[in-house]
């Protein structure tokens, strides 16, 4: 496909807030799209979701290649930046101006962005930097400047378009079932196999039971589910029945284990590959639970080595993102896998099995090796005061609090459920996104010192107040300014003295004392004494609290 007709497109859907007509557009669209790769591209991206690669480039980078393809010098694109705050629009309105004096020369094809985006993360050693400047620099030389503004926010993975997955599902339905149900079965397709692009191909033949025939495989990452809040055990049983399993709630991260015969995968719940950081997880895999292949679904926890006590989910949050020195953080952190649930085994999947009887499962497949791999502790009662005491129980164990589980539910990759729900003593945390920062002074001068934090909204962020509290001078300490500082950096889209704007991809967790109606901020709220504690490299954007949820935390503590 010709990429200025993509182009045109996404100026089509740029155009309009309206969800109705954006999907109305893109079903329109996709009738003309026969190739899969086409919706990755609407997305923003080169791959379907469940491929753990991304583009990587920094701004510097895409600023030299339009200097480059224009001719104009980085500085003076750099200006324009500044300016205009979007280096999509400097991109165009350079090009714009280079096309009026020179003839243009290829036409783009999507095949073609794809081929040369589709290199950049996997080039390797030296001269890297000058192979992924001429990729770029290739396609903005050909680009026409509507084109070479959408390459351009392809390349920061930033298309502003106000387009969701979820739009372009909807907008599957239309185009080529029109019925309530199949907004389902697409739905349910995608969290199974995490590939849009996939989902369309099927779905372009107007046959739902072909979707439905979409299923789980091995060693590709699956969404996981995820709880509902409960205030307490009494409401706890409530929703989910009576006798039900309670098991601790592991304050650690979400880890599902793939095994396909030898070879076993890591991902986090943000569809990341972690298979190189823990190779003691393959290890107690191997060694102590049974069968030929499975999906595990297990909460990954840190102890202490010398006390064996567990420790919060902060203390081996690092261990996440780290790609050198593996084995020494493997010996200085380790960590325990509590494996509470299981999606499929020996080549069938169990999503559609009632949870008794997967749980039941996972305790004849798993060896029971504590400090290793264990089945997640767990009750299955009807009783109030067993309850209550397996709850103290947990939260004595420093674990967050319990979940309380529906015994005949299925497991529903990608979905909220309130057939399982958490309970912990406060609920006064929420995970938020940094959005913007504030250059400290005095001793703090050269670090960002000050955080703004953004929670979700149907459209972009919205400001939620501040936070400096809770992060550490020392590295020493905890997480400390410098860290956060090197982290938020190359992420930042303006400055404005000592203020910066950054680039929404930073999730934290902040706890506070009280939300507080506030003009002051966009969302119309601020936390009150918000605290930093931890660093949530294993969240997307997409897992953070939302206004609703803000909103409903402040109509529960009775709207003071
Ligand atoms: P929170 O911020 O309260 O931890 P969350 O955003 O992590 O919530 P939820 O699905 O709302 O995610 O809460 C359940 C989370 O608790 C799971 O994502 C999982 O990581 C963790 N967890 C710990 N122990 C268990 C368990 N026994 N069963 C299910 N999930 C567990």
């Amino acid at each position: 496909m010709r990429y200025s007709n993509l182009a045109k497109i996404y100026e089509e859907l740029a155009s309009t807030t309206k969800r109705l007509e954006k999907t109305e557009i893109l079903s329109k669209f996709l009738h003309t799209i026969d190739d899969k790769n086409v919706i990755y591209l609407l997305l923003g991206n080169i791959y379907p979701e469940h491929e753990d690669k991304k583009i990587g480039i920094s701004e510097q980078l895409v600023i030299k290649a339009i200097s480059k393809s224009t001719g104009v010098s980085s500085e003076k694109v750099v200006q324009e930046w500044k300016k205009i705050g979007d280096l999509g629009e400097v991109a165009k309105a350079l090009i714009k101006s280079k096309k009026q004096h020179t003839l243009s020369s290829h036409v783009l094809t999507t095949e073609k962005i794809l081929d040369n985006l589709r290199k950049l993360p996997e080039l390797e050693g030296k001269g890297t930097v000058d192979k992924k400047l001429s990729l770029i620099t290739e396609l903005l030389t050909s680009a026409e400047p509507t084109e070479s503004k959408y390459i351009v926010r392809t390349l920061l993975e930033d298309l502003r378009i106000g387009i969701q997955q979820s739009t372009i599902r909807d907008a599957i339905a239309k185009a080529f079932f029109n019925t309530k149900e199949s907004n389902v079965a697409i739905q349910k397709a995608l969290d199974k196999s995490n590939d849009l692009g996939h989902v369309f191909e099927i779905s372009k033949k107007g046959k739902l039971e072909n979707l439905e025939k979409v299923s789980l495989e091995v060693g590709k990452p699956v969404k996981v589910m995820l709880a509902q809040k409960a205030s307490d055990i009494p409401e706890g049983f409530e929703e989910v029945g009576k006798p039900c399993a309670i098991e601790y709630k592991y304050d650690g991260f979400r880890l599902v284990i793939n095994k396909d015969k030898d070879k076993i995968t890591l991902y986090t719940r943000r569809l990341e590959n972690v298979t190189r950081q823990f190779p003691e997880a393959i290890e107690y895999v191997n060694k102590y639970v049974k069968g030929n292949s499975f999906i595990l679904d297990s909460e990954a926890v840190g102890f202490d080595k010398e006390t064996k006590k567990y420790m919060p989910f902060q203390a081996i949050s690092q261990r996440i993102k780290r790609k050198y020195e593996i084995e020494k953080m493997k010996n200085e952190l380790p960590i325990e896998i509590n494996v509470f649930d299981i999606l499929y085994y020996n080549g069938k999947s169990l999503l559609d099995e009632p949870f008794e009887k997967r749980t039941k499962l996972l305790k004849q497949i798993i060896k029971s090796t504590p400090y290793k791999i264990i089945p997640a502790k767990q009750i299955i009662t009807d009783n109030l005061e067993k309850a209550e005491k397996f709850y103290k129980q947990a939260l004595e164990n420093n674990q967050e609090g319990v979940m309380m589980k529906n015994l005949n539910s299925p497991y529903n990759p990608g979905s909220r459920v309130g057939h399982m729900l958490k309970i912990k003593p406060s609920e006064k945390d929420f995970d938020l996104v940094i959005i913007g920062a504030e250059y400290g002074t005095g001793k703090r001068s050269g670090w960002l010192s000050s955080f703004d934090l953004g929670c979700g909204s149907g459209n972009g962020f919205l400001e939620v107040g501040k936070v400096s509290t809770g992060v550490k001078e020392k590295r020493e300490e905890g997480v400390s300014y410098d860290e956060i500082t090197k982290l938020l950096k190359p992420l930042i889209i303006s400055e404005d003295g000592r203020n910066i704007k950054v680039r929404p991809k930073i999730v934290v967790t902040i706890t506070y004392q009280e939300i507080q109606k506030s003009p002051k901020y966009s969302s119309g709220f601020a936390l009150r004494f918000p605290r930093f504690t931890a660093l949530r490299p294993d969240r997307n954007t997409e897992d953070i609290a939302s206004l609703e949820d803000i909103e409903n935390a402040y109509e529960k503590q009775g709207g003071k």
